[in-house]
């Protein structure tokens, strides 16, 4: 690994300058135009440690860990992935620790947060006390036993990072923190002259399991996932990757706890460290308000008579109100919200009661309109006026009869849309799933 060297900690804090000295100008359209390879980096980031102040470093990594020092000891927050990367961030937090590890808090149980934290099993024993959320080991029970089904998810979404191989039992999602925090009833102590305090919202940020740690001295708040990968953006309130749906309410609700304490610095995973507590104040406020105000359109909708469909199209931040959906989307935010309140059934069809899915008579469709080529056809006058996922939805018909007319057509839709994602949300999940539905039809065509 690279040693934390002079030049590393004069560009760190020369990117934090430049940050803070646009932060008054800085646009949610600014910060959305490096989406794309900003999210992609931060699945491939080096070891290396910077320092963000006198005492705490951040150690970088596909998930970034914290030290802070203190005479009597040093506390941890976060592991990073389990990976080759553990070694040598623990080889890091070696060289810079000035005592004894006395803490390791982990913000909540995701791979490239908890991760790493088998590699830390040794200072367990010795007497560091694992700190987590309450609900860190349901939270665990939740991605460890549907595991497999999981993997087949992500392994579309990341088809060179995730294997479908059998893989051994992760063991962080085995351990249980020593001391398990509760919302509403912070965990405090003080260390080497340092105070800390550990908060856990009700369901913040990627998780019910997000816990916060706040030095209220330094007006350092160390946040894991809270603001999820980029800063500010609109948060993942569901993830296509697969996971329970968090909740805008609870989400406000930690928000305005963030807002309460008056950070000066955010600690924050998988972006730069975040400065200034005006700029603070008025990105966290603007996150709590796009939230709110998705949540308020889509009950006032839902009231009105409106269908989810409708309010996917329809919702839009409004101006002062625009932020990244490079990762969080609000459309998905939309159809979450819903789902969260009234779950699975529209009261659309009856049919959706049962177990025959609507694909069940597609092959009947296709009979009928004289085979495939007929929908790859009508699919094109679609891509003709400009409606790709019209087009789609016709091609979804030909699923498993697919001809080369059918490929065609799909491909130019989903190129089609590829491009407008890059050219307009630039969310990085949405490209994902559409690049992969792009290669399993090139796929399908070679082979014909
Ligand atoms: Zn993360």
């Amino acid at each position: 690994m690279r040693q934390p060297a002079l030049d590393a900690a004069l560009v760190s804090l020369l990117a934090c300058a430049l940050w803070l000295g646009n932060a008054g100008e800085i646009s949610a359209r600014k910060v959305e135009s490096d989406v794309p390879q900003r999210v992609d980096d931060l699945q491939s980031l080096e070891v290396k440690a910077e320092p963000i102040n006198d005492f705490i470093y951040k150690i970088e990594g596909e998930g970034a860990m914290f030290l802070i020092n203190t005479r009597e000891g040093s506390v941890l927050v976060d592991t990073g992935v389990a990976s080759e990367q553990s070694a040598d961030q623990k080889q890091a937090v070696r060289e810079l620790a000035t005592g004894p590890i006395r803490k390791i808090v982990v913000t909540h149980a995701h791979a490239d947060h908890a991760g790493g934290l088998p590699a830390w099993q040794e200072e367990i024993d010795a007497g560091a006390e694992f700190i987590g959320h309450h609900r860190y080991a349901y939270m665990a029970r939740l991605q460890d036993e549907p595991l497999p089904y999981f993997k087949r998810r992500f392994h579309v979404l990341y088809p060179t990072r995730v294997s479908l191989e059998d893989e051994p039992p992760r063991p962080y999602w085995n351990m249980r923190p020593a001391r398990e925090v509760y919302p509403g009833s912070d965990y405090e102590f003080e260390l080497g002259g340092v105070r800390f305090v550990v908060i856990a919202p009700e369901n913040g940020g990627e998780g019910e399991d997000g816990i916060l740690l706040w030095l209220p001295e330094s007006r350092v708040l160390f946040t894991g996932d809270l603001f999820g990968t980029l800063y500010p953006m609109f948060p993942n309130l569901y993830t296509v990757r697969g996971e329970k749906y968090r909740d805008p309410l609870d989400y406000v609700d930690a928000l305005d706890l963030v807002l309460e304490l008056k950070p000066e610095v955010i600690a924050h995973t998988h972006f730069r460290v975040i400065e200034g507590e005006e700029y603070i104040r008025e990105s966290v406020t603007r996150m709590r308000d796009a939230v709110q105000y998705v949540w308020d359109e889509t009950v006032k909708g839902m009231n009105a008579g409106k269908t989810v469909w409708e309010l996917m199209r329809d919702i839009q931040l409004p101006e002062h109100l625009q932020l990244s959906q490079g990762h969080g989307k609000v459309s998905w935010s939309v159809r979450a919200t819903w789902e969260i309140i009234a779950g699975w059934y529209y009261y659309d069809t009856i049919a959706n009661l049962y177990h025959v899915p609507p694909t069940a008579i597609h092959r009947d469709v296709v009979e009928m309109v004289g085979g495939a080529d007929a929908l790859a056809a009508r699919a094109r006058t679609y891509l003709a006026k400009g409606q790709p996922l019209e087009a789609i939805r016709l091609l979804d018909i030909a699923a498993g009869n697919e001809t080369k007319a059918v490929l065609n057509a799909r491909i130019e839709a989903v190129e089609k849309l590829i491009a407008e994602a890059k050219s307009g949300l630039s969310n990085y999940s949405e490209i994902g799933l559409l690049e992969a539905d792009l290669r399993a039809s090139r796929q399908l065509l070679a082979g014909r």
